[in-house]
């Protein structure tokens, strides 16, 4: 969940695997780890925005690495990943699985 909304849904084990999310994906990359081997390689730049003030698009697009000029203006609708796998992100537009 980003500001209030879910931008993805998955099986733990497909979420871990094949996060879709570049939300998801920074969380994972930010999360402390028992593995020193494997520290953490990214911090998400910005912050949340205010739940009354939200950007326009995705709410994400002013944190996202992977923004899109589209992603400022109109906000995804939830794609298909796999059989229990959804994320609202215009990168998976098209790729939408049965
Ligand atoms: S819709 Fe655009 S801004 Fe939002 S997470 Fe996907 S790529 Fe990033």
């Amino acid at each position: 969940m980003y500001a209030g909304r879910i931008v993805e849904s998955a099986p733990a084990e497909a979420l871990f695997a094949y996060p879709g999310h570049p939300y998801t994906q920074g969380l994972l990359t930010a999360t402390l780890s028992i593995d020193e081997a494997r520290p953490i390689t990214r911090v998400m730049e910005g912050a949340v925005p205010d739940l009354a003030r939200l950007p326009r698009g995705c709410r994400f697009h002013p944190r996202c690495p992977a923004v899109l000029e589209r992603c400022r203006i109109e906000d995804p609708p939830a794609f298909r990943l796999g059989a229990h796998h959804l994320a609202a992100c215009w990168l998976h537009q098209g790729e939408d699985a049965p």
